[in-house]
């Protein structure tokens, strides 16, 4: 029997998991590696550290699983996005730590780009928002700052990747660069309606061309791994979110996943359209399959503190001791009992974009207890993923069946039922939950054919449990009219 390999980079953590003929997850490791804060704002990662992690798990995962790479049929690597890697071509090297998608210090070269008039022209293009979270920025700062890079950079020496380019850089020992359309939507230098490097974004960055990777599609042998994984073909390419979306199975237009981490991303599939979004969502390639054509669109939106708010519930106000007794304090109350809570504690993402909101606890009265702020907590959640879906609603005109949800805090059934309830569609959480790798291996597996079709793949999707929506329109809407109101007292509030 042969197995699959997902490489799952993230951004605290590099896993690495083998999955079975049965679509089943058999062996799983995972190492944390250094978290670089060189100043306020700043976000690095030692690229060589982040290697040196990813093949170790991937020996270990091996071990654990009693196998050796010849009973690996193939590679899928899925990944942290936006974070950008720029290296020596011929040593190898690279030239300075990566710059993590968090890393905010390229905020005042996306200011003067506004200010130069380029948001449509980048919006239109790349279907993304001029902001320091994405790639393109990040690479002009590391050529103006490193010194000699720039030259080198002109001279062709020096390469950039996202994280998958640079595993797959040192797995293949510097015979393929590449990266994939899902990773290179991200980029802010890629034209995502005819999938290439776009000169006038390469000029509005200032990045030459001759640094950047072939860009492939999601599925499709790039190359052959060398070292402990000798042999191994590397078939398939996803940013980590896109990977989850694939993951969940979510592969026909209108499907759409959310992830319940530390913040949420929800991706809405738009099939092979892409949608500019007149809501303030971020337009981008979900995956190409080699073979099948067509580049596959999705809408995103995200959310920055979702599970974040049970963290401060349990560090800051200390009033569970572990997150999943969020769920036994909340349902000591019927319901909020007026209180909402705005989770604004770092701005609002999608579709607000306020960075100056603070978060809010509103609507209190002598009644309120502890335990209808961890409601007000839950429900804050599920009113900020059914802000996005709205939006998306609004961008696609598709009214979703469904909502599939992954990540930590969906093993919240409270918060699953307010989901639905306040979404007026089931939520669906499957019996596997580690949707990311699934994704990247799914997407080899039909490069090389161990699994042969969706229809295949879709069959190893099961359902752990559906949440049906049990509430009233007219309540519905009560307490969304009441969250806005609530939002409203938490957005601007610092200058
Ligand atoms: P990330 O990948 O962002 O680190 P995870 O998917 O591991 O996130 O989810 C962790 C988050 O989920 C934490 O913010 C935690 O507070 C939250 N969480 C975990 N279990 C629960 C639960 N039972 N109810 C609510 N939130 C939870």
């Amino acid at each position: 029997m042969k197995y699959l390999l997902a490489l799952d980079q993230g951004t605290t953590s590099s896993r690495a998991l083998v999955i079975d003929e049965t679509g089943k997850v058999v062996a799983v490791a995972q190492k944390e590696f250094t978290q670089i804060f060189p100043q306020p704002g700043w976000v690095e990662h030692d690229p060589n550290e982040i290697w040196a992690s990813q093949i170790g798990v991937a020996a270990d995962a091996l071990g654990r699983a009693g196998i050796s790479a010849k009973d690996v049929a193939a590679i899928g690597i899925t990944n942290q996005r936006e974070t950008a890697v720029v290296w020596d071509r011929k040593t190898g090297d690279p030239i300075h730590n990566a710059i993590v998608w968090q890393d905010r210090r390229t905020a005042p070269i996306c200011d003067k780009m506004k200010a130069d008039g380029l948001e449509s022209m980048v919006t239109q293009k790349s279907g993304l928002v001029i902001d320091a979270y994405f790639s393109g920025t990040k690479v002009q700062w590391l050529l103006d700052n490193v010194p000699g890079a720039r030259d080198r950079a002109n001279r062709g020496e020096l390469a950039f990747g996202t994280i998958d380019s640079w595993l797959i850089w040192k797995l293949t020992d510097g015979k393929v660069h590449v990266t994939d359309e899902s990773n290179a939507s991200r980029t802010m230098l890629l034209n995502i309606y005819n999938q290439s490097w776009d000169d006038e974004l390469l000029k509005a960055l200032n990045v030459p061309r001759s640094m950047l990777p072939e860009v492939k599609s999601s599925s499709e042998v790039y190359g052959e791994s060398t070292g402990i994984l000798a042999g191994v073909p590397i078939a398939g390419i996803a940013g980590d979110q896109q990977s989850a979306l694939f993951g969940q199975m979510c592969t026909k237009p209108g499907m759409a996943k959310n992830t319940y981490g530390t913040g949420s991303f929800m991706l809405m599939n738009t099939g092979t359209e892409g949608v500019p979004s007149k809501n303030k969502l971020l337009t981008t390639i979900a995956w190409r399959r080699a073979g099948h054509g067509k580049t596959e669109y999705a809408l995103e939106g995200s959310v920055f503190i979702t599970g974040a708010v049970v963290q401060w519930l349990r560090d800051g106000l200390k009033i569970i001791h572990a997150a999943p007794q969020v769920e036994d304090l909340a349902a000591t109350v019927p319901d909020n009992g007026g209180v909402y809570l705005v989770p604004a504690f770092v701005g609002l993402g999608a579709p607000h974009w306020d960075p100056y909101a603070r978060g809010a606890i509103v609507g209190l009265t002598r009644g309120a207890t502890l335990a209808h702020i961890a409601r007000a907590a839950l429900e804050g959640i599920a009113y900020q993923v059914a802000d996005i879906l709205q939006a998306m609603t609004a961008d696609s005109g598709v009214k979703l069946a469904e909502l599939r949800v992954d990540g930590g805090a969906a093993k919240n059934n409270l918060l699953m039922q307010f989901q639905a309830d306040i979404l007026g569609i089931p939520v669906v959480r499957p019996n596997e939950t580690e949707t990311t790798a699934l994704g990247s291996a799914y997407l080899a597996s039909l490069a090389v054919g161990y699994f042969k079709s969706l229809e295949e793949l879709a069959s190893h999707w099961g359902i752990d449990r559906t949440f049906e929506p049990k509430m009233s329109a007219d309540q519905r809407q009560k307490l969304q009219s009441e969250w806005s109101k609530a939002l409203g007292r938490a957005k601007g509030w610092v200058q």
